[in-house]
């Protein structure tokens, strides 16, 4: 099959662009091609000067999170407690009797009303069906009493927060691990709803132009999710899977390494939390506030480990203080990891002092970020770390200072859409005020470095593809203008016409 006509951005630097991509079986056979031309009957698409690119990876994406939120009440951009709450009524009308309410994307940061969640609020329009709504940073669930019910009384767990009313009486709201623990035991979700929505997920990844996901819900179970998917209907998504690093025990028992599995789906990583998130000021601060979850002295370990093992780590650190002891367990530890060339990685990366930000690529640690926290987070940012802005979301510093940078969406955090991240990325605004911080603004090649080229690095995958050159797998997708033909203001309304994964249109085939 060639593709020809339009304009083919490889992401490689020595071929840049050409007119024309050939495809043959599941690789890209070559660029402008005297051979394939004259092959007997090849079959030409005219793609009328649309932009082809490699397939996109979200590189931090909760992936059967995400599918079943799809689903949910959604209670992000409200600006008032009763905003929330008319939403909430409104979903429980349309619910069948006996299914939970679920829903996410809360902030009470975002109301201007200055009231807080509490369960009476939520029992008013809930009434005696249990509900949980998870809060916009995926840091705290607030609960009616119905709901609270469920644990008897059980709330309390380290590293857990559980907060109370002037008599002693649980609000409502739980955060971190007594959140985590509460939902792990009390809203399990079935294994055929999961599946079901990640189908439907798949699709719909598939018409933002999304070839691959770094997931990171290996804690729920994803991978056996997404070996089932495949056993089902063909996975023609590639996923490269985190599992919690406290399973490195049964991993080593099986003598697995890094990379298990298949060319759609692959276990590669541990996942570890070093603290908690900005919205519900649990990240782990050099000023000594926030929610430290595991240590320095721990991480290190965790690290030493699992390299011994064959696995690399990715570690959630947001704030400063988890940053810098991330970083100086890798140090302490790149003896035992960088021989044996491992990929590490930190997730987020969000406030980072400023001495600390060459030190990723100093160390070869990858940053995992999110372009559109960036313009998401601002406000936030500038009243909890107004006197650290020049760490915070640095992404260009970052990449100037030669680190890997991935990015991802975070999703259900924000949505699972690579051009939309891009585009923060680029503009670092989402609502037509100035761009936030525009130092740190990436160049439209950096973005999409990160974005297509950056994450097959860190799967080991980037000499099989992430660029458009002969040899690599066919994973592309179509836009239907050049990018680099726009000017910035028209960069959101570029749209994805078609994806393409192992040389298999998955989404809109031509003609189109
Ligand atoms: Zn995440």
């Amino acid at each position: 099959m060639i593709l020809e006509n339009g304009i083919v951005r490889t992401l490689d630097p020595s071929l840049p662009i050409s007119r024309a991509v050939a495809v043959a079986g599941d690789r890209i056979a070559g660029g402008v091609g005297v051979h394939e031309t004259s092959l007997a009957s090849p079959e030409t698409i005219d793609l009328e000067g649309r932009c082809v690119l490699p397939g996109f990876t979200d590189s931090h994406v909760h992936f059967p999170t995400w599918a079943v939120a799809q689903r949910e009440v959604r209670l992000d951009a409200c600006t008032s407690l009763d905003e929330t709450l008319d939403r909430i009524r409104a979903a429980r009308a349309t619910l069948p009797e006996g299914v939970h309410l679920r829903g996410f994307g809360w902030r009470d940061a975002d109301w201007t009303d200055g009231l807080h969640p509490t369960k009476e609020d939520l029992d008013a329009v809930t009434g005696a069906r249990p509900a949980a709504l998870i809060s916009k940073d995926y840091h705290s669930l607030w609960l009616n009493s119905a709901a609270l019910a469920l644990a008897g009384g059980d709330l309390e767990v380290d590293g857990g927060v559980v907060e109370r009313d002037a008599r002693g009486e649980p609000t409502g709201v739980l955060r971190e691990e007594a959140a985590w623990r509460f939902k792990e035991r009390h809203l399990t979700i079935p294994d055929d709803e999961y599946l079901e929505a990640m189908r439907s997920g798949v699709k719909l990844a598939h018409t933002r132009g999304v070839t691959c996901v770094h997931d990171k819900d290996g804690w729920l179970g994803a991978a056996g999710l997404w070996q089932r998917l495949d056993e089902y209907g063909g996975l023609m998504l590639r996923v490269w899977q985190s599992v919690p690093h406290e399973t490195l025990p049964s991993l080593q028992a099986l003598s697995l390494r890094s990379g298990i599995g298949s060319q759609m789906l692959r276990v590669g990583y541990l996942k570890v939390f070093m603290d908690g998130a900005l919205g519900s000021q649990t990240a782990w601060m050099l000023d000594g506030s926030g929610v430290q979850i595991t240590s320095g002295e721990e991480l290190a370990e965790i690290i030493r480990a699992g390299a011994e093992a064959g696995w690399p780590v990715a570690v959630h650190a947001i704030g400063d203080r988890a940053n810098r002891e991330a970083l100086d367990a890798f140090e302490q530890t790149r003896d035992v990891w960088q021989p044996r060339g491992l990929r590490q990685r930190i997730e987020h990366a969000q406030c980072v002092a400023p001495e600390d930000l060459p030190r990723f690529a100093e160390l070869g640690v990858a940053v995992s970020a999110q372009f559109s926290h960036a313009p998401s987070d601002r406000d936030l940012a500038e009243r909890f770390w107004s006197d650290k802005l020049d760490g915070t979301y640095a992404f260009r510093s970052l990449l100037d200072s030669g680190a890997v940078v991935a990015n991802g969406s975070d999703a259900p955090i924000e949505e699972l859409d690579p051009w939309s991240g891009v585009v923060a990325g680029v503009l670092r605004t989402l609502d037509g005020r100035e761009a936030w911080r525009p130092e740190e603004a990436l160049t439209l090649e950096q973005a999409l470095q990160a974005t297509c080229v950056a994450p097959s690095w860190l799967s080991h995958d980037e000499r099989i593809r992430g660029t458009l050159v002969p040899g690599r797998l066919a994973d592309l997708v179509v836009l239907d203008r050049d990018p680099f033909a726009c000017e910035p203001a028209e960069l959101p309304d570029v749209n994805v016409v078609a994806t393409m994964v192992a040389g298999r249109w998955v989404h809109n085939p031509p003609p189109w």
